[in-house]
């Protein structure tokens, strides 16, 4: 109940920003109300829990920027370690990199290469899950590491793009549909 009133009462739409035509999800009020912050967490995280409640992931993974807000406090709250991924050029060590197209050019994506270990589970934390090319993007990163992903938990999946189709056979964790 206290994150259904996170998302209705703390996420304020934005029409037309970054540009024409989209609606965007400002999540900067939630971040100001502690309890809401505080829920959030706390259901994100169960998404790198099974059904006993046995943390199941040795890493949580952010995607930069807002997911970095998100993921870090997940991955303390696991107990586990938080990882960055970056956008190119952020990060100072060997990195793998992985391109991908956006609705208008392209971004690059960038994990340090020692960053997850070889056998290493991951959950991916974001705030919105819009068409899956970010999150694909970063389970290939993981994949790269020699790391599996979990699965990534969101705050809120936009119904109307096809996210979970983007990235067949992962669990998709989401607080709230738009
Ligand atoms: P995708 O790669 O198309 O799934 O887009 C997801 C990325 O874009 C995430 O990192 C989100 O932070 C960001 N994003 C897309 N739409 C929104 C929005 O409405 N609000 C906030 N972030 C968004």
């Amino acid at each position: 109940a206290e994150v259904d009133r996170a998302l209705a009462a703390c996420v304020t739409d934005v029409p037309d920003y970054p540009q024409p035509g989209v609606l965007f999800k400002d999540i900067t009020p939630l971040l100001a109300d502690h309890d809401a912050f505080t829920a959030v967490v706390t259901a994100l995280a169960s998404a790198g829990r099974d059904d006993d409640g046995t943390v199941i992931v040795d890493k949580v993974v952010g995607m930069e920027a807002r997911g970095f807000i998100l993921a870090a406090p997940v991955a303390l709250a696991l107990g586990a370690g938080f990882v960055p991924v970056r956008k190119a050029g952020k990060l100072p060590r060997a990195t793998h990199a992985v391109s991908y197209a956006l609705e208008y050019g392209e971004a690059t994506l960038e994990i340090h290469q020692d960053a997850v270990a070889p056998g290493e589970r991951v959950l991916l934390v974001d705030d919105v899950l819009a068409t899956g090319g970010t999150v694909a993007a970063t389970r290939e990163l993981v994949e790269s590491c020699g790391g599996t992903v979990h699965a990534v938990a969101v705050l809120m999946e936009l119904s109307f793009l096809p996210g979970r189709e983007t990235n067949p056979g992962l669990t998709v964790a989401a607080l709230g549909t738009v």
